[in-house]
Formats: C-alpha cells, structure tokens, sequence
C-alpha cells in the first residue's frame, strides 16, 4: 500500500465552484479531476491512492500527490508539468497553447512488459499502475461502465435482434465492480438477463442498488422467471447464486440454449478471480493458500469446462462472446485447444462504431452542479435528435444515474460529433448557461487511441492487432492539437503486456483560446479511429473518412 505511516490518509474531496485558485483553468481542473478521481464516493481505496480496475492509482503516493496539487496551483499559462508513473517529475517552459501536463504512466520497454518486472519497479517505489482513466485523472465512477456494458448490448442488439433484445434470454456471470453492470445493461436495451454469482454478497449489493431485478432461489426457477417474461416481451433481470463452471455446462445438459451468452467473472487473474468447482463442505481458500498450483490447476479445469460448454451452445444457435476477461486463453490452458472460437465484444458489436471514431465521450461539471449537468443534457438531446442510441441513454441517465464526487455524463460520440457537442458546451459556459468550466475527457478505450490484441484491437481486418505506432500517434496527435493533458499508459484493461493506450482531456472555460484547443483536438483525437481503421482495410472508415473529409494520401482519400 502507498500508504504506510502510521498519520492516517487524507479525505480527498475536489473545490466545486467557478473561483480557481491555479493560474488557468486547464491547470484548476487537472487539479480538481486528480482530487475527484480520489474522492471516498468515487475511488475504490482512497486511503492507498487507488482509482479502480485492481490497482489503478491517480498518483505514485502521497507526497506525489501533494507536490501534483502544489504545482498545478503555481503553474503558468506557458508551462507544462511531466508526470513520470504517478510523480511529478520536472516543470518545463513551453507556450500557451501546449498541454499543461504530459503523463506516462506504467509503460515498460517490450521485452520487460510483463507484472514481474513492473512488480520489482513498484515496489521499489520506481512506478505506478496507471490502469487507463485513473492515473489520467478522469475516471468517473461507475456509469461509465454502464453506458460501455450498455453499448455493447445494444451493439449485440443492432447486429442480431433487429435493434432490441426485446424477448430474448442473456446468460452471463459476474456480479463484481464492472460486471454488476451487466443485467441492468442488457434491461435498458430490452432484454431478460440472467446473472450467475457464486458470491451472495455480490447478489445482494445489486438487488440493493436497483442493477438487478430479483433472485432466483435455483436454476428451475431462474429459467421459469426468464421463459415468462421472455413470452411478454418484459425486460427483467434475475440473479442466481452458484458457479458458473456447473451452471452454464447445466444448460447444455437440460437443453436450454439461451439467446446471448457472455461471461464477466474475474478470469484474467485465476488464482484469484474465478473459483473452482469445490464440494460444499470444501474451502478453497485454504486450498490457494496451501497448494496454490493444484488450485490454480483446477481454476482453469473449470474454466474449460465452462468455455467447453459456451461453444456447444453456440454451437446450437446462441450469441456467444467473450467480454474482456482473458476467459477463453485461461481455458486454452486448461486443455480447451478451440477456445477461441467466439469473438471478443469489440469485433462482435463495437467494431463498426470505431471505424465511425465513435467511443465514450465524458464530461465533468467543476462547479460541482448537478444543473449544470442536466443543461448539457438536454442540450445534446436537442443537438442530435436522430441518434436512438443516444436519446435512450441520455434520457435513462439523466433520471436513473446518481453521480459520483463531481457530477458527470457520458456518451458514445463519433467523429465530427464531439467537436461540436465541445463547441456548444463552451458556448454554454461563455454565455453563462453552465454555471462553471466543463472538463471534456474520454476513456483509454476508444476508437483509435489503443492497442489490445485480446480486447480494443482483436481481429484486425489486416491483422495489425499487436501495432502500437496508432496509440503513440494519438498521443502525439492530441499535444499537437490543444488537448489540456495527455497521458500514455501500458497495461490497462487486460494487464502488462498486453495493451497500450493513450488519454486526452480538454477544458471548454468559454474562452476563445479553449474554443480553438477543442475544435482542433476533439476533432483529430476520434479521427485518428477513423484513420486507424481505414487503413486496415474496413470499407465503413473509409466511406467515413470521404464523407467527412479526411485526407489519407496512401488510400488515396
Ligand atoms: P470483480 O472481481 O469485481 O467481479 C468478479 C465476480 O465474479 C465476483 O462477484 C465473483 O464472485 C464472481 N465469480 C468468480 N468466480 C466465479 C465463478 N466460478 N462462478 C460465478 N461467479 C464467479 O471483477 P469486475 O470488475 O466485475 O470485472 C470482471 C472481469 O471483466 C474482469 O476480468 C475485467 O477485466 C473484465 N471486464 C472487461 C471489460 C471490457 O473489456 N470492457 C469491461 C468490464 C470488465
């Protein structure tokens, strides 16, 4: 843990209001955004610095963030601040129109990329894991995986059901911190959804938050509940408690071959994060403690039996797809040699929408106004009234979502979308419909600013999947066009090794000077999706890339 004295850790909450006490605005809202990625309502550890995703931290450890917090006050309108894996490094003159903080966080030359290496440099207090929106300072608490989960089902909806899952079955397990997101995703876009936990608890926080309609006390009842509401076209959710190593294989057995089926339990990390089949009088926590190799063993022989069981009811007519878990390379070794015979989500559902550059676009009020939030709304509402998607989401959240630490939004925007959705947001703030400056971010998962073989970037249509020049690009591509920061991480999402990404964040204060950053760099930061998948041979990016005027010399566009 960061933090190991004995004084306990500070309760971290952002300055809301339109007063600053840093010299610019871009400088005020890195500091209150590194703040609010630590607030108690928004981080999942505070006290160890940590953001989310296992151990994504905003700053290397306390004194970092101090010194972070100091430096963004003093810093001038010409400067820019590095911050090396979670520390502030250097402060450096550059001009006006620079970003103020360049960050790199967790990234490791290639042959050294793996948890060991990174695991000796953290403890040496050498580095950070920057997971993808934590050590950028932007994350914004759970609805952003709401709205990802939700996409990706409307996405299997658009693809497979005619626009709706309106009277089909989802199978899924994983009630944790992104995968409780599940049954309330697969409800808002129409569906029945049932969710395996083996984790009571987890169940019960769901049912507790709303993210789950009801239990089901066995898979009898589950399939019964289900079968109803399919037949009246009713969304509902139900959750079941067990292991999905006997339920899923149990399906198959009894015949019943739902519509879609995924899986979100914590397979990346086996020793940990998917249990064994075990007898009920076993404790397989003492098992990992005393044999950890059997155990280990026996995690990815259940995870066979599962993904065995995933592809006989695809087989038999299911949706099957992987959701980024690392579930079907865990059961590959544990014997299953065609493990990967169904997709990942983002060539099943999400890949259109990146050759269009559309990927989670968020935004943070710092006044800390709900209103102001609620203004933005309803303004995108009315600046694209023909996106369904959009208005059904915009609609639901601005009713359902409670917010976490600063109030925030988000939303799928493509290219030629968020330019102007950030040219209204700083008129707003101009003209004094929004009460303070709205800070305009994304995730790390977009359309053209990472590399991921297993997840952002399986399946490329030229098989480039592994090149990472685009993240860099992007990086580069944002400090070129005006971003207010920009970071460059390794290892988000999917672990060291495995991924490479990029972050921009921009700040619409009203002023000219933010009117000419945002059209620039919320232009050219979801053109380079466009960019990236043109080149690879997709037909959509490219018909995109003429349509909207993009200049690609070696496609002759
Ligand atoms: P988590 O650890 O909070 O939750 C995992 C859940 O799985 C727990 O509730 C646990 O009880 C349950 N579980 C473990 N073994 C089980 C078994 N055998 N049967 C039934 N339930 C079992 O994790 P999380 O934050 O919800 O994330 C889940 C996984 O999904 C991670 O691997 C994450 O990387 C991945 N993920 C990927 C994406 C993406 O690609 N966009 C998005 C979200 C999550």
């Amino acid at each position: 843990p960061a933090h190991v004295d004995s004084t306990p850790a500070p309760v971290i909450r952002a300055p809301r209001g339109s007063t600053r006490t840093a010299k610019g605005w871009i400088q005020e809202a890195a500091k209150r955004m590194l703040m609010n990625n630590l607030d108690p309502e928004v981080a999942e550890h505070p006290e160890d610095l940590i953001v989310y995703g296992g151990r994504g931290k905003a700053a290397r450890d306390w004194p970092s963030f101090h010194k972070i917090v100091e430096v963004l006050d003093r810093l001038e309108n010409d400067q820019t601040l590095l911050v090396q894996s979670g520390k502030p490094v250097a402060v450096l003159n550059t001009h006006t129109l620079a970003p103020r903080v360049l960050i790199a966080n967790s990234n490791l030359v290639p042959h050294w990329a793996n948890w060991e290496t990174f695991d000796k440099l953290d403890q040496a207090g050498l580095m950070m894991y920057g997971q993808m929106t934590a050590g950028s300072w932007i994350y914004i608490g759970t609805q952003g995986i709401l709205q990802g989960t939700y996409e990706t089902f409307a996405g299997a909806a658009a693809k497979h059901f005619g626009g709706t899952l309106e009277g089909t079955v989802t199978v899924t397990a994983g009630l944790g911190g992104m995968g409780g997101a599940q049954p309330l995703a697969v409800k808002l876009a129409g569906g029945v959804c049932i969710c395996i936990d083996i984790d009571p608890s987890r169940i019960q926080k769901r049912l507790d938050t709303r993210y789950l309609d009801t239990v089901a006390a066995n898979l009898d009842e589950a399939l019964a509940l289900a079968a109803s509401a399919k037949a009246e076209g009713r969304a509902l959710s139900i959750g079941l408690l067990g292991n999905a190593a006997d339920l899923v294989p149990e399906l198959v057995r009894r015949n019943f071959t739902p519509d879609l089926i995924t899986d979100q339990t914590s397979a990346h990390d086996p020793m940990w994060g998917y249990l064994p089949k075990a007898d009920a009088d076993e404790d397989v926590n003492e098992l990992r403690r005393s044999q950890p190799d059997l155990y280990l063993s026996r995690a990815r022989q259940a995870m066979a039996g599962h993904v065995r069981a995933i592809i006989e009811l695809q087989r038999r007519g299911a949706v099957a797809f992987d959701y980024g878990n690392n579930l079907r390379e865990q059961a590959r070794l544990g014997g299953v040699e065609d493990a990967f015979s169904y997709p990942g989500f983002v060539p099943a559902f999400i890949r259109d929408s990146f050759c269009e550059g559309r990927g989670p676009f968020r935004w943070v009020a710092l006044s800390g106004d709900p209103a102001d939030i609620y203004a933005t709304d309803k303004a995108l509402l009315e600046l694209f009234p023909h996106d369904k998607r959009l208005q059904s989401w915009l609609t639901y959240a601005a009713d359902q979502i409670a917010f976490q630490g600063l109030p925030a939004r988000i939303c799928w925007l493509g290219y030629r979308e968020r330019d102007l959705a950030a040219k209204l947001f700083n008129e707003m703030v101009a003209d004094g419909r929004l009460s303070a400056p709205i800070v305009i971010g994304r995730d790390h998962l977009d359309a053209g600013s990472v590399a991921s073989p297993y997840r952002e970037t399986e399946a490329m249509l030229d098989g480039s999947d592994a090149v990472s020049d685009w993240p860099l690009l992007n990086f580069a591509t944002g400090v070129a066009s005006g971003a207010g920061w920009m970071s460059f991480h390794h290892g988000g999402g999917v672990g060291m090794g495995y991924s490479q990404h990029s972050g921009l964040v921009a700040v619409a204060d009203g002023s000219e000077e933010a009117a000419w950053r945002l059209s620039r760099c919320l232009t050219n930061d979801p053109a380079m999706g466009v960019i990236r998948h043109a080149d690879a041979g997709y037909e959509l990016a490219r018909d995109v890339a003429r349509e909207r005027g993009l200049d690609l010399p070696s496609l002759g566009i």
